[in-house]
This record gives C-alpha cells, structure tokens and sequence, in this order.
C-alpha cells in the first residue's frame, strides 16, 4: 500500500480544495438557512468532472475508482461544504448502476450522474424496519409487465433534488415465495409517490423526507439489473462506496474544524503575551483531536484502495472501521473545536457549531455506530449475534 497519491490524484485533491474554498463554509451556511440547495456548487463540480470521477469514461466520467470520489468528499468537507448528495448520487446511486444495471440503464443514467445534471437518492430505510433491513415492508408486485410499489420510507436525503430515487423493495420469489431485496429507479414525479418534509435539527442545504409509495407504477425496465437475482448483490455493491465516501467527508469535516480552531488559538491572546494554543489544556484536546481524524483518514485510503483493487469483502471490513473512526473523529473535532473557540464557538461567524448537528448525525447514518460494533464483532472476533 502507497501512502503517496498519484500525480493526478494529487491534482484532483488541490482543483476540489480550490473549488470548495471558493464557495466556502459561508455559502454552505447561507443556503442552509435560505432553506436553498448549492446547486451552483453542485453545478460547477459536475461540469468539472468531480462527481463522475468514478464512473467509467465511456459514460462521461473520469474513469477512477472510490478513492477519486472519497478525495472530492474529503475536500469538499475540508473546505466547509460536506455535501451529503455526493454519498448518496455518485457513490451509491452510480455504483449500483454501473455493476449491476442493465447497458440502457447505464447509457440513460450515468451520463447525467457524471456531469451532475441528474441526482438519483437512495431509499431503504422504513419506520418499522430501522436498523433491521429483514424487515423491510415496501412491496413490489407485478401487474403485467408494470410493478406496483407500496410501503414507507423514512429520513430519504435529496428527494426534492432528484430526478429519480433508487427504491429498496422486496418481491416474491417465485420458486421459494419468499420475499427478497429488489431496487428499482422510480422517477421521483411518479403518480403514488409523495413525500414529506422532516424537521431535523441540521443545519444543512440537503433536506431528509418521509416517503410514501401508493401502488407506485413502474415500467418492467425500472427494475435494477433487469432481474430479480440483481437485487441483493445490487444492494451489497451500493454499501461500500457509501460507507467510504461518508467517512470521507467526516474527514474532511474533522480536518475543517480543527483548521478553523488553530488558526484562531495561535493568535488569540487572553493571558499577556501567550496565544490561548500555547495552553495545553487548549492544544492537546485538539492534537488529540487531530491523531483521531489522521487514523480515520488511514482507514479510509485503505479501504478505498482495497475496494478498487476488487477486494470487496476486505472493503468491507475496512469501510466499516474507516465509517465508525471518521464518525468519531468528527464529532470529536467539531466539539473541541468549539470549545476551543470558546465563545466564538458558537457564532455562525465562525463556522464550526453550525456542523454540530451533522456530525453527530455521522454517528447514526447511513450506518449507526453500534450496527458497526455488530458487524466488527460477529465478523472479524468471532462473535454471535444477540438479535
Ligand atoms: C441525516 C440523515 C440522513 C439520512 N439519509 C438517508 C437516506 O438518504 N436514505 C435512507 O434510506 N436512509 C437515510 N437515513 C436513515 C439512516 O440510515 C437511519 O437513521 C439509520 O440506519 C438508523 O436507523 P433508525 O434511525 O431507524 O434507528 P433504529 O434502528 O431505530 O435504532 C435506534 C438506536 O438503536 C441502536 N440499535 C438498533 N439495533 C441495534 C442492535 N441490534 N444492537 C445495538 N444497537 C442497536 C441503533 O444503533 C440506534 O442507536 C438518514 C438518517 C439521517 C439522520
């Protein structure tokens, strides 16, 4: 394992740092609370090429792998802009489309997902199901050649954004009757579908909705891949990429908030002649805070670099790690950042508490922190599973 980047990897990392620097932490905040999307942010990084980065050349990306796209959600974040969207449209969405959907699927969605003219969200979670993906109970039938969905979804990001919105169904097997995960791309606009906002207690351009699906009708070419047998590996193939990109940007976070912090405890001065960083009750909580975010960042190029060298299993193993460190690193970041600003903390001028509800909703989603220590503890010690 390389701990330098490629020339051009290293190029990609300075363009995207220069693009979100030059919107910033204050353009974030300013549409977050106009209730507005960055939608020239998100306009330009697709024109640019940062959003197809993983995608193959010949549907008008850049041909990379998640690493490319972990670097632009790093740096992104990095410069006060960590765009939720970019996990769920270009890492979930593009992946599971490009391993596992049909060639028309591919020639009519990933050109738009490249260039960011088009959003595709993701939609598994339910209210009765939550961390239990078992229980899933949206619904797909079929009614000739069409399907029919009906079921519920919670916390859905981007919906008013997207033009579509990759749903977690389950459909009957026809040969065991059991049901199974099937994901189909439902236009967004499609008659059944509706949707409602949630008040969350973010601070953030991207919003969260409930979802309801009425005997939503889909054309047979709406299922993913073609086949029923496409689901589940369809499914497994989205949760990598998400995990990976999602520590990223809590990377990228940390790294954010802890800038922020030291530029200004290296010139404070409160005590006579002495900045406040010289204090180690000041510098140490945020070099600690700093040794959090570098691990976290160790795991996530390795598990990026496993998971474009095709070893998913492994992938998985080290996003999951890489997801639980960048979500701790983060909150840990944002906090002691804060603290370190003492009142300044908390103004919106300063940037960094307005990042406080996002990345203690890192420790939640996609994957919740306990759901990791499950997975960590059934899968790499050995352990049996209490539920
Ligand atoms: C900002 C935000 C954006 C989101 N965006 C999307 C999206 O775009 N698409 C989408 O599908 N979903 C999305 N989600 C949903 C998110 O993935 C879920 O909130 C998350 O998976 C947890 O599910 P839950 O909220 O139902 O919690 P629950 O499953 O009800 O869990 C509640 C608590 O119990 C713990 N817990 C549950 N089971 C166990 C167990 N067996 N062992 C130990 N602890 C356990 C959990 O870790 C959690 O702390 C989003 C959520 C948020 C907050």
């Amino acid at each position: 394992m390389s701990f330098d980047l490629t020339p051009e990897q290293d190029q990609l990392r300075d363009a995207v740092r220069a693009l979100g620097r030059r919107y910033g932490h204050g353009y974030f905040v300013e549409k977050a609370k106009a209730g507005e999307h960055t939608t020239e942010l998100w306009a330009e990084a697709g024109q640019l090429g940062y959003l197809g980065v993983n995608i193959p050349t010949e549907y008008g990306g850049g041909g990379g792998g998640i690493t490319e796209l972990a670097i632009v959600c790093e740096e992104l974040a990095a410069a006060g802009c960590p765009l939720l969207l970019l996990v769920v449209s270009p890492a979930i969405a593009a992946t599971v489309i490009n391993r596992h959907g049909t060639e028309e699927q591919r020639k009519r969605h990933l050109p738009g997902l490249a260039d960011g003219s088009e959003k595709i969200v993701f939609a598994i979670t339910e209210p009765e199901a939550g961390s239990n993906f078992h229980r899933l109970a949206t619904v797909a039938r079929r009614d000739g050649d069409d399907w029919l969905l009906t079921g519920r979804k919670c916390y859905i990001s981007g919906v008013d954004e997207a033009g579509h919105v990759l749903v977690v169904a389950r459909t009957e097997d026809s040969s065991t009757g059991k049901l199974k995960p099937t994901l189909f791309l439902a236009p967004t606009d499609a008659p059944g579908l509706t949707r409602s906002k949630l008040d969350m207690e973010i601070l953030s351009p991207e919003n969260q909705f409930l979802l309801y699906l009425d005997d939503v009708r889909l054309p047979a070419d709406a299922l993913v891949g073609g086949s029923l047998d496409a689901g589940l590996p369809a499914l497994f193939a989205g949760l990598n990429p998400e995990r990976i990109t999602v520590a990223a940007m809590g990377a990228g976070t940390g790294r954010y908030a802890i800038e922020r912090a030291t530029d200004y405890t290296a010139t404070r001065k409160v005590w006579g002649g002495r900045t406040i960083g010289s204090h180690q009750g000041v510098s140490h909580p945020l070099a600690h805070a700093a040794v959090q975010v570098e691990l976290a960042r160790l795991m996530i190029q390795k598990a990026a670099t496993l998971y474009d060298a095709g070893r998913d299993l492994e992938a998985g193993v080290s996003g999951n790690m890489a997801k639980y460190a960048a979500g701790e690193a983060a909150a840990l970041a944002v906090d002691t950042a804060v603290q370190a600003l003492g009142g300044a903390g908390m103004t919106t001028e300063y940037g960094v508490a307005t990042l406080l509800g996002a990345v203690r909703a890192g420790r939640i989603a996609p994957v919740s922190r306990e759901m990791i220590l499950n997975f960590v503890a059934q899968h790499v010690l050995g352990q049996d599973k209490s539920y």
